[in-house]
């Protein structure tokens, strides 16, 4: 072994492994800000087990989830993996990237010392029940996602993988582009080929929203590469020759339309009406750019809470509308008559199996699948690219940094079979919603949600609720909302809009999370839409108690909002039982 550590830029000879190397770590003594949480530290380089491989890595891909990982929060990784038995106090993040093999394990067979490799970030334990009888990893227990869930990502010189991780690098593209695609082209590619009959296939229609963003790039390509046709979805026209340059038909203005959002509750005639009205021209406009009277086989999702409602209604007869995340709210609201008269199907997707991971490389190999690369950065740069982020501020596309790479353009070495485009994002583009929340935030099983029942005396709602709302306007500074809540001695404040419409709740738990990685003075000046939890779970005023406690405990919520005549006109709250069972 000639030297204990190699600088960032100077290689090893081919197969020789550092005793240490540079890496962004994340510590708990410092979870915050991306740019106070990621530091640079040398540390010993990691060992391998027979089913891994050590690669040198060149450069990786940015993705949302190492902003919460600087945050710790919801998640903290480093406890989470310390309970787990994992003794390194320190996190290296990382779920994407590119770089060369420098070790392999002995059962290791699809790769060797010197390939050229991208790598999936999905990981299961081979020794999983479910994996070895031949089960989709990604139902398996044991699935994580590397450089998340994992320690040794690729925000390092080397990184510890499972041999199934690494993919053949497309030789035509650049370290960087090829660090920052794979993430989100495999999950589009499971989204769309990974649902049986309702797969994609030539001759389909699907609409894709977010047709600009990390996911909808990649699927427009998926879905043309198949020959179906598309429609992207996108905020605003300058985005609209992107998308067709990427193979989209059409595309749609969101803004647009009024109508997204929660469904209306179906009693409500005239609320109803308008959604109708509102979905019945969105669903023309859809016909109009497609040129023909034809509805959607595939509806790509990802927005969720205000969007669902209209894709399943857009969705043709038999069709499927295949989600992956909710950017702006969980709860999905259906009207089912058309769910079921109509046979539609609402399917779930979780990023993609090796498998699917390869079978979406094997595009990109052929140069059918663009990076949509739309920013490259420096290895000091690694915390400002994951600042970025963390303040909305980053462009769209796909985001990569170089870690071995010397400078920016190195890594291409040949012509893809098939030369497409380049399409480049509008000058000045941002990302204008606020960051999803992360996918890993640990969900409660069947067991541990279980609804709380509570004896019935025939108290109602109405005998313990506060009467009154006590609310702020959409647009009401951070600021203002916390006088209140100290002045008033609350936990929440309800979110009305001008027509006094109860349109979500600011808790202190949204507090916190405004807080997260920003000064108290940024965090004051955020506006409530911002923070706020959207929508509002509600309950009538002649609501047994018992019913709104199973409510409250069966959805994991500390208070509702009480209405009569669905106008709200106080809150219940968890407090105000305990006052009754306990402190009477
Ligand atoms: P992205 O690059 O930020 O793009 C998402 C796009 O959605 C935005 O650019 C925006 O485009 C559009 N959008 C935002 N709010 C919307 C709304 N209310 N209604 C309609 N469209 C809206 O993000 P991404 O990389 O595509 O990822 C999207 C989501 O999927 C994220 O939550 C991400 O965490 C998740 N994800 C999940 C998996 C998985 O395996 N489960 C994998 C990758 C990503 P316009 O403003 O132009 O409409």
């Amino acid at each position: 072994m000639s030297k204990p550590l190699y600088e960032l830029g100077d290689r090893p000879p081919l197969g020789e492994v550092p005793e240490k190397m540079h890496a962004w770590l994340i510590r708990a003594d410092r979870f915050g800000k991306p740019t106070e949480a990621f530091q640079k530290e040398v540390v010993n380089t990691p060992s391998i087990a027979d089913d891994e491989v050590l690669v040198h890595v060149m450069a990786a891909g940015i993705n949302y989830n190492n902003v919460w990982a600087a945050l710790g929060f919801p998640v903290n990784v480093i406890a989470a993996r310390n309970k787990g038995g994992e003794p390194e106090d320190f996190h290296i993040g990382g779920s994407d990237a590119s770089g060369i093999v420098y070790a392999i394990g002995k059962d290791v067979t699809n790769v060797k010392v010197g390939d050229e490799v991208v790598m999936h970030c999905g990981q299961w334990n081979r020794n999983c029940e479910w994996v070895k009888g031949g089960g989709d990893p990604m139902y398996s227990p044991s699935f994580k996602i590397w450089g998340y869930e994992t320690n040794y990502g690729s925000f390092a010189q080397y990184t510890k993988v499972q041999g199934h991780q690494c993919m053949p690098k497309p030789k035509h593209m650049t370290w960087e582009e090829a660090a920052s695609y794979t993430l989100v082209a495999a999950t589009a590619w499971r989204m769309l080929h990974g649902w049986g009959a309702n797969s994609i296939k030539k001759g389909d229609v699907a609409l894709i929203w977010g047709g600009a963003g990390g996911l909808g790039s990649m699927a427009i390509q998926i879905a043309k590469a198949v020959g179906a046709t598309s429609v992207a979805m996108v905020s605003g026209e300058d985005k609209f020759d992107y998308c067709m340059k990427l193979g989209a038909k059409g595309c749609i203005n969101r803004n647009d339309f009024d109508h997204w959002g929660m469904l209306p509750h179906w009693k409500d005639n005239a609320g109803y009406a308008k959604w109708l009205k509102g979905v019945r021209s969105f669903g023309a406009k859809i016909w109009e750019v497609l040129g023909e009277k034809r509805a959607p086989n595939v509806v790509f999702e990802h927005p969720g809470e205000s969007t669902i409602p209209s894709s399943i209604f857009v969705c043709e007869t038999g069709g499927m509308v295949v989600v992956c995340a909710g950017t702006s709210g969980y709860n999905a609201t259906v009207d089912l008559r058309y769910l079921w008269m109509r046979q539609k199907r609402l399917q779930g997707s979780h990023f993609a199996n090796a498998v699917q991971c390869n079978e979406m490389n094997e595009l990109a190999l052929q140069g059918l699948i663009d990076p949509c690369m739309s920013r490259a950065f420096t290895y000091e740069e690694l915390p400002v690219a994951h600042q970025l982020m963390h303040d909305n501020q980053h462009p769209h596309g796909n985001m990569a940094v170089l870690i071995g790479a010397a400078d920016f353009g190195l890594g291409a070495s040949g012509k893809p079979s098939v030369a497409i485009a380049h399409p480049t994002l509008p000058k000045g583009d941002v990302h204008t919603t606020p960051a999803p929340y992360p996918m890993s935030t640990p969900l409660p099983g069947i067991a541990e949600g279980e609804a709380l029942t509570i004896t019935d005396d025939g108290t109602k709602v109405r005998d313990l609720m506060h009467h009154g709302i006590i609310s702020c306007a959409p647009d009401d500074t951070v600021g203002t909302v916390a006088k209140v809540m100290v002045d008033k001695e609350i936990h929440a404040v309800v979110v009305m809009d001008e027509q006094g419409q109860a349109v979500g709740v600011v808790s202190q738990t949204d507090m916190v999370l405004a807080r997260q990685g920003r000064t108290p003075d940024e965090a004051r000046a955020m506006q409530a839409r911002a923070i706020m939890t959207p929508g509002c779970a509600t309950c009538d005023a002649d609501m047994l108690l018992s019913d709104a406690v199973s409510l409250m405990t069966g959805r994991r919520m500390h208070r509702l909002v009480v209405t009569e005549n669905d106008r709200p006109v106080g809150v219940i709250s968890m407090t105000d039982v305990v006052r009754k069972i306990i402190g009477e």
